[in-house]
């Protein structure tokens, strides 16, 4: 027998970001990226017509159960566990924010389209909502334990691998953020390349524009004479901020060049390993350090350098380097996962093979040495910047979430 199921438009989507909140200030420990791109996605399907919740866990920072990012975007925060719980500590508690959340739901009344999960703690909970509800389910993975583990040497929670790659199985969709991240879930999971929709991230052109060097400068208290080098991000070794401290002493002009790294916080202490590696190389008046400031403090900084390196050991999609780009500030980046694609190298910026300082210093160098390289740079990141407004992933990420649909409706028909 067939029976017939008809896909509506789709109205309101779930979105499960257990430990991923859009509300906290990124460039931390726990928040980057991920928070950037709920935050801004969010707002951005809704204004194409398809309203957002994003459930989420009540953290350390606080705030309201129910807070409006736009209009039809709200972010959702369900209590399961004590919110001071750091990421690793959250597993024994998602149970309870799956229960959490179909209270919410049912008090509410809400009925969804669609699921998508976010990072894989969130995986096991959306899936077996999206089941309950007989809905079809997507997911983001935006990093994978195998990369991390392959290019760091940290170790993630065991269940993680098996969870994702359970996940990636039983999945209506697989998102990847560029062809990089698709390539890397065919061979790690062997799923097909219809199982997986890429769509990318993007950029606030209106917050990230060219705005004047010299005034931000003055703002943010920077000599007006020195060669700045911008590193942006949560200050760990996975992001390779102590690239750059070793590449200082091999640039050109080292007693006239700037290192200034803009992320963590003082209570995290995230600099002291940076700060004890720039004294131990006698660069420390070369660096400056600033906590993690809101984005709307950060154009200042991307205004205010010549260059944003990012040394990084892998990034699945890589906003800072977009930000910056955006902002006229051409980047100087290893050439790993998406930013291997992002920067058009030797025209936006410089691609270096691996993560060795000298290399690192010498492309630096190269961009640094020139005026006009530097502005012809700055000028052709900015029109290739332009291109990931947050509308374009919007509505790549709507014709995804169609795809998955289609997908979930044919297979119903399949197994009637
Ligand atoms: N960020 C910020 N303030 C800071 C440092 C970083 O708002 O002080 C934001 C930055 O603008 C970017 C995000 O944090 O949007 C970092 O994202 P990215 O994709 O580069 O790295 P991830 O955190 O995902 O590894």
């Amino acid at each position: 027998m067939t029976i017939s199921i008809t896909p509506s438009p789709m109205k309101r989507i779930a979105m499960v970001s257990v430990h991923g909140c859009p509300m906290v200030t990124p460039g931390m420990r726990f928040a980057g990226g991920m928070n950037v791109y709920l935050r801004d996605i969010a707002p951005a399907i809704a204004a194409a017509g398809v309203a957002v919740d994003v459930y989420t866990r009540s953290h350390h920072a606080g705030g309201p159960e129910i807070f409006e990012i736009g209009p039809n975007a709200r972010v959702i925060h369900l209590r399961a566990g004590n919110p001071e719980l750091v990421k690793s500590e959250v597993i024994p508690y998602l149970p309870e924010f799956r229960e959490r959340m179909l209270e919410f739901v049912e008090r509410q009344g809400l009925e969804y389209d669609l699921v998508h999960s976010h990072y894989w703690l969130s995986g096991s909970v959306a899936q077996s909502i999206a089941a309950q509800w007989g809905l079809p389910v997507v997911v983001s993975f935006h990093t994978l334990a195998a990369i991390k583990e392959r290019e760091s040497s940290e170790s993630e929670p065991e269940q993680r691998s098996a969870a994702e790659a359970q996940m990636a199985h039983g999945a209506d969709l697989v998102f990847a953020f560029t062809d990089d991240e698709r390539r890397e879930l065919n061979e790690l999971f062997g799923i097909e390349d219809e199982r997986i929709h890429v769509a990318p991230g993007g950029v606030d052109l209106s917050l990230f524009q060219p705005m004047s060097k010299l005034e931000a400068r003055k703002r943010l208290g920077l000599s007006p004479n020195e060669k700045i080098v911008l590193f942006v991000g949560r200050p760990e070794p996975f992001k390779g901020p102590d690239v750059l401290i070793r590449a200082l002493p091999h640039m050109r002009d080292t007693a006239n060049t700037r290192l200034v790294l803009v992320g963590g916080s003082e209570g995290e202490h995230s600099f002291d390993w940076l700060r004890l590696l720039a004294a131990e190389l006698g660069v420390a008046e070369r660096v400056s350090w600033h906590v993690a400031v809101p984005q709307e403090q950060l154009i200042d900084f991307y205004a205010a350098t010549d260059i944003t390196a990012m040394p990084s050991f892998h990034e699945s999609f890589g906003l800072v380097a977009l930000e910056s780009m955006a902002s006229g500030r051409p980047v100087v980046a290893s050439a790993v996962g998406a930013l291997a694609t992002q920067i058009v190298d030797g025209q936006t910026g410089r691609l270096v093979a691996a993560h060795d300082p000298v290399d690192f210093a010498y492309c630096m160098d190269d961009i640094l040495g020139s005026p006009r390289a530097l502005q012809s740079a700055g000028e052709k990141a900015v029109i290739h910047a332009r291109a990931f407004t947050w509308t374009r992933a919007a509505e790549q990420a709507l014709q995804g979430y169609l795809r998955a649909a289609h997908g979930f409706v044919e297979r119903a028909q399949l197994s009637h």
